[in-house]
């Protein structure tokens, strides 16, 4: 059995103490919750104060990205046992994001995944589609590039400590979800390509998350298909309310 993961990705948004408001709110809403792993990641100088606000409750945090290597001259970045340190498990990588306004390409996203996985971190690891591809009929061939190039150059045993986030690009806060039954078939190929490299254990193991305008009232239909294992939530994870009738779907 795959337990779900739902996530939010707060991107750049909220402050310390913006980030403590909302997990004041949050928390309760959640408390009861043991059907599924809850993970919120906020900008890292937000993280202090999020690990703090979810000390002994059912939330983990974790960051939005990290850089590969342990320390060193390269300004702005923060490592991975950087990360470790501030009591965070989690860590997004290969958000579309970071690939399209920061350059991450799938061998930086290798590396930052192996630096993850050293630190003992958990990453979450983004796929997906931009709009062109889509309508040109590569969506299965962008999803096996990226696999092939970021993920699939990971030891099994890497691998199966990492979760996969399929995201299309085209559906990131645009509003324009992803219906079941894309996100379905893309989590289905996935699968299949996590097959085919790792072997049917793993690919029966490892946890697909979906992304890209998941809401309050989309999120059950996708919960519902059978490769579906969760939400990595961008903008209703900024609204304590939402984000737990997500997590409570
Ligand atoms: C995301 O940031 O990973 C995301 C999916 O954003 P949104 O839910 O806002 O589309």
């Amino acid at each position: 059995m795959r337990k779900p993961v739902m996530a939010g990705n707060w991107k750049m948004y909220k402050t310390a103490a913006e980030a403590s408001a909302f997990f004041q709110k949050f928390v309760p809403l959640v408390a009861g919750v043991t059907h599924a792993e809850i993970v919120v990641c906020p900008p890292f100088v937000s993280l202090p104060a999020a690990v703090e606000a979810t000390r002994e409750t059912n939330i983990e945090t974790g960051g939005q990205d990290v850089f590969w290597l342990k320390e060193g001259a390269y300004t702005g970045a923060i490592s991975a046992p950087m990360l470790a340190a501030t009591g965070s498990r989690w860590v997004i990588i290969g958000h579309s994001e970071r690939r399209q306004y920061f350059g991450e390409t799938d061998d930086s996203v290798f590396k930052k995944t192996v630096a993850a996985l050293e630190a003992g971190l958990k990453p979450i690891v983004c796929v997906g589609e931009r709009l062109e591809e889509r309508e040109g009929n590569a969506t299965e061939a962008v999803l096996a590039t990226q696999c092939a190039e970021g993920i699939m150059r990971l030891l099994p045993e890497q691998f199966a400590r990492i979760t996969l986030a399929y995201e299309p690009v085209w559906a990131i806060g645009t509003g324009k979800t992803a219906t079941p039954e894309i996100a379905a078939q893309a989590h289905h190929f996935l699968r299949q390509e996590i097959r085919k490299c790792y072997g049917a254990d793993a690919a029966a193991a490892c946890r697909i998350l979906y992304g890209g305008s998941v809401k309050p009232d989309n999120i059950k239909g996708l919960m519902a298909q059978p490769d579906l294992d969760g939400a990595l939530v961008g903008g209703a994870s900024l609204d304590p309310e939402s984000f737990a009738s997500i997590v409570n779907f």
